[in-house]
C-alpha cells in the first residue's frame, strides 16, 4: 500500500504568517448540514439551551459579515449532528466531486458532536483537489458570544487561501487533521483536541498559518458509493468486571473493541471474542484512552485511530471483503 508520507515543511505551508488575507476573491461553495452553527435558543444568555440545525442554509449565509469571497450555500440537510448517517456523507461527496471545477474550495457546516467521523469519512472518500474545511460552533448563532460566525469566517479563508487541498477541521482557530481531531468538551469554545499532537495550524482574523505539513490522505481503494449499505460493524466498550459480550439483535459483520489501556481485554471476553474471530468476524482491537496507539493484539490493531473511526474503516474494509492481513496493513498506516 503507497503511503505518502508528511514530508518537511514546504515554502507554501512554512511561509510567514501574512497581515492581510491572502488570495481574497475565491469562489467558495458552502454545502451546509445543521449543527449548533445553525442552532437557535430563546434565551441569548443560556448558550447551552437550543435547537441544533434551526436556520437553513441560506439564512446561515444572511448572518456572515461582508467578506472578499463570493460564497454561494447548498443545503444538504438541517439535522443535529448525532442524526448524520453514511448517507449524509454521500450527498456530500456528490457535491464535492461534481462542483470541484466550478469552486475554489468547500466549506463545510457541521454539528460538533460527529464532525470528527464526518472529517475522517470526508478524508478516505474525498478524490479531488480543492480543500474542504469542516466548521461548527459550541453556541448557537443568537447566544451570547456565539462562535459559529468566527468560525465560518476561518473556514471560509482556509478554504481559499490552503495550500493543503484535502479535508480539513476548523474550530476556535485551530486547522485539525481529520485522522487526530475529537471532540474533548461538551461545552468549551475550545472543544476540539488532537490525538497524538496537537492543531496543525492556525487562522486569524482570516490569515491562514501552518505549523506542520497535514498529514495526505492515505490512498485507499473507497468509493463514495460504499457508504450505502455498509456492514454492521458493532462497538464494545470494556469496562472492569464485564462478564460477557453484549447480545445485538441483527447479524454483526465486525466487532470494534474499545479495549483498556494498549487495547487491553479480559481473559473471558477475549476467548468469546477469539472464537468469533475463527467464525469469520472481523475484531479490531482499539483503546479507550484518547491518546497513544493499539499495535499488538490477538485481533486486528487499530494503531492509532480512535473508536468511531476505526469502525468507520473497518466497515468500508468489510464492504470490499478485504481479508483479515489486507486490513491489518491498512490500519497499520494510521
Ligand atoms: N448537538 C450538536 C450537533 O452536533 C452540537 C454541536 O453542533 O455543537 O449537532
Amino acid at each position: 500500500m503507497p503511503l505518502k508520507t508528511s514530508s518537511l515543511m514546504d515554502k507554501n505551508f512554512s511561509r510567514p504568517m501574512p497581515k492581510t488575507p491572502l488570495m481574497p476573491n475565491k469562489k467558495i461553495l458552502i454545502l451546509t448540514t445543521g449543527g449548533t452553527i445553525a442552532g437557535s435558543g430563546d434565551d441569548h444568555l443560556k448558550g447551552s439551551s437550543y435547537q441544533a440545525g434551526a436556520l437553513n442554509g441560506e439564512t446561515l449565509l444572511s448572518l456572515l459579515p461582508s467578506i472578499q469571497e463570493t460564497l454561494e450555500v447548498q443545503e444538504i440537510a438541517q439535522i443535529d449532528s448525532v442524526e448524520i448517517t453514511p448517507h449524509i456523507w454521500k450527498m456530500l461527496l456528490e457535491s464535492l466531486h461534481s462542483k470541484a471545477l466550478e469552486y475554489d474550495g468547500f466549506v463545510i457546516t457541521h454539528g460538533t458532536d460527529t464532525m470528527e467521523e464526518s472529517a475522517f469519512a470526508l478524508d478516505l472518500l474525498y478524490k479531488k483537489d480543492k480543500p474542504v474545511v469542516l466548521v461548527g460552533a459550541m453556541r448557537p448563532s443568537n447566544a451570547l458570544g456565539s462562535d459559529g460566525m468566527k468560525n465560518l469566517c476561518n473556514g471560509i479563508a482556509l478554504a481559499s487561501q490552503s495550500p493543503y487541498r484535502g479535508v480539513m477541521v476548523l474550530m476556535n482557530d485551530k486547522i485539525y487533521n481529520p485522522h487526530t481531531l475529537y471532540k474533548a468538551h461538551t461545552y468549551n469554545l475550545d472543544a476540539f483536541a488532537s490525538r497524538n499532537g496537537g492543531e496543525i495550524g492556525y487562522v486569524l482574523d482570516g490569515c491562514v498559518k501552518f505549523f506542520y505539513h497535514p498529514l495526505p490522505s492515505i490512498p485507499l481503494p473507497f468509493e463514495p458509493q460504499d457508504l450505502e449499505s455498509l456492514p454492521k460493524v458493532e462497538i464494545v466498550y470494556l469496562y472492569a468486571g464485564i462478564e460477557e459480550l453484549p447480545q445485538f439483535s441483527h447479524k454483526v459483520d465486525g466487532l470494534v473493541i474499545a479495549g483498556c489501556g494498549a487495547g487491553n481485554i479480559p481473559s473471558k471476553i477475549k476467548s468469546s471474542l477469539l472464537q468469533l474471530q475463527d467464525d469469520g468476524i472481523k475484531i479490531l482491537a482499539c483503546t479507550r484512552g484518547s491518546q497513544g496507539f493499539v499495535t499488538q493484539s490477538d485481533f486486528i490493531p487499530a494503531y492509532g485511530l480512535s473508536v468511531p473511526k476505526a469502525r468507520i474503516l473497518l466497515a468500508l474494509c468489510l464492504k470490499h471483503s478485504f481479508t483479515q492481513e489486507a486490513i491489518q496493513e491498512i490500519f497499520s498506516h494510521f
